[in-house]
């Protein structure tokens, strides 16, 4: 026998006799209910005495209408923000771009502190946090359609099955922060299989029924500490550049098959894995010394050389620029077409790219570009090199820009040898060691507004007929800092972003 209850909670009113009761109410007959404490809740006990409803948490979700153009350039993203700021504390937010719309997604203290009234102020600043809105287009109006506090469940339920009677879905089970509809599908496959199999009595559920959920329960508590972990790097400036630092060295080293960290951030996004699985992988030699080689080491080194070169950050953020190896390889291809290089087949023995995506016009890029050698540039600044024009104007073929450098042999001049319709921007090394050598802007439209800014640069060492000589540039060419590029590059194309972005 069993009690029909509505949705909204009123009291019973009708029975029916059935052979199995299964409940997939989840935890949100009201959105941020308090489970457990509803009528439906209360019926349920009658069959389960032990139930216990899974702990739950609350979220803030919004649906925000935005103009479909300027949303454009963020067709086909989704955005996982780990970390909110000292006043708003978020752990957890996603951003969801869709036909004229963004759904956004946040879990965290201040959500679980705040009550509905605070709902909007909470997006508000959310929405206003500096590596958020580099995320939004720069001039976008975004309009709050629906905003409401739905539970998650994030844990699982005590005893969530009796006699004949048993609770699935996110009423029994779901995986911490993610898949809540793959955990309805498991509690409920699982159920139905101990049903038609095994039996419907205690017994049997706790032998069939049972151990999915204390699988899925398991999973959530080894996924507290992969959270815990993630906000701990994410919350703290250092331990967050450092990871950072660490997924792009291994962009830039490592086949995407082999890269073990851009695999880990995937997997604790996506949830692709079990929890204990990823906090393993996260302990595993090989992620520890991608960390500790290509994060901790390189993070020192580089800072080193911003202060070395008097690279300051303030006001524009970081954002990668190191091109994954396989890109790399095919993107040469396209330079080596239109600059001659070497010659065919033949590679520079130096070379480095970067790229970065732009929202802006070609025009507005192109603009800043020109200022490569100016005196008023915001970019390309770095102390000890002295980059000036000192012939022809901003863009124009044949157009020449001195590098200085401290020690005065090291100083050459490069000149504007092409200008491919405002696409392609060719200097060629026109003096110095790295003579022949080429420097290269493209710029590619990617959609409507957005564009990829890219940098190439490829020299050669100089080979003269003197052993000695050659002994030299030898040593030269093997103590060379390549990694200095690097460093001034990354930071330029940041600093050229903000500044187009913010011209547009
Ligand atoms: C904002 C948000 C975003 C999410 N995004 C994702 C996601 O992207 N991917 C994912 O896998 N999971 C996601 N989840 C989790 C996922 O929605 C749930 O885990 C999943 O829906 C649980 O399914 P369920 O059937 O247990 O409960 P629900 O989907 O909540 O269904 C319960 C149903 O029971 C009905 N009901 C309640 N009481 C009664 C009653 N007394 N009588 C009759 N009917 C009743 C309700 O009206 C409801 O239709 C999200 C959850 C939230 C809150």
């Amino acid at each position: 026998m069993a009690y029909c209850v509505g949705p909204t909670g009123e009291a019973p009113n009708e029975s029916v006799e059935v052979d199995f009761l299964v409940l997939a109410a989840g935890v949100n007959r009201a959105p941020g209910m308090e489970p457990g404490s509803d009528s439906l809740s209360r019926a349920l006990r009658e069959f389960m005495p032990r139930f216990r409803s899974p702990q739950v948490r609350r979220s803030l979700i919004c649906e925000l209408q935005a103009d479909e153009e300027s949303l454009q350039f963020m067709s086909g993203e989704l955005h996982f923000a780990q970390y909110g700021s000292r006043d708003i504390k978020i752990e957890m937010s996603s951003l969801i771009p869709k036909d004229g719309y963004v759904t956004v997604a946040l879990l965290g203290r201040s959500v679980d502190e705040a009550d509905r009234s605070d709902n909007a102020r909470i997006l508000q600043e959310f929405l206003e946090l500096p590596h958020i809105r580099r995320l939004l287009p720069g001039k976008l109006d975004l309009t709050p359609l629906c905003i409401c506090n739905p539970n998650m469940t994030v844990g699982a339920a005590r005893h969530p099955f009796g006699h004949r009677t048993a609770v699935i879905g996110d009423m029994a089970a779901s995986r911490l922060y993610k898949d809540g509809i793959l955990s309805a599908f498991l509690t409920a496959s699982a159920l139905a299989d101990c049903i038609s199999e095994t039996g419907v009595d205690q017994r049997s559920l706790k032998k069939k029924y049972w151990p999915v959920i204390k699988r899925l329960r398991r999973d959530t508590w080894w996924g507290k500490f992969v959270f815990l972990l993630n906000r701990v790097t994410f919350s703290n400036r250092v331990l967050s550049r450092i990871l950072y630092q660490a997924v792009m060295s291994e962009r830039k080293t490592k086949p995407q098959s082999k890269r073990k960290l851009a695999h880990l951030l995937w997997r604790i996004a996506s949830g692709d894995d079990t929890y204990a699985r990823i906090f393993i992988s996260m302990f595993h030699p090989a992620t520890l010394a991608a960390v500790g080689i290509g994060g901790i080491l390189v993070t020192a080194r580089n800072y080193l050389a911003e202060l070395v070169l008097d690279l300051k950050w303030g006001g524009f953020g970081r954002h990668p620029t190191a091109i994954p190896m396989e890109v790399f390889d095919a993107k040469r291809l396209q330079f080596a077409k239109v600059v001659d290089i070497e010659g065919p087949g033949q590679r520079p023995e130096f070379e480095s790219m970067y790229s970065i995506k732009i929202r802006g016009t070609q025009e507005a890029i192109l603009r800043q570009l020109g200022k490569f050698g100016d005196q008023d540039r915001q970019f390309f600044k770095p102390r000890a090199i002295k980059v000036h024009r000192t012939s022809g104007q901003p863009n124009e073929v044949g157009s020449v820009v001195r590098y200085g450098l401290p020690l005065r042999w090291l100083a050459f001049s490069i000149i504007l040898e092409r200008n491919l319709e405002g696409q392609c921007l060719i200097y060629r090394i026109r003096n110095g060691f790295a003579k022949g050598g080429v420097q290269v802007f493209v710029i590619s439209p990617i959609r409507k507004r957005l564009y990829l800014l890219s940098i190439y640069i490829g020299f050669s060492f100089p080979r003269p007929k003197n052993p000695l000589k050659r002994v030299a540039w030898l040593a030269f060419k093997l103590a060379f800092p390549g990694f200095v590029h690097d460093v001034i590059w990354n930071h330029s194309l940041c600093k050229l972003k903000d500044l187009i972005e913010n011209d547009a």
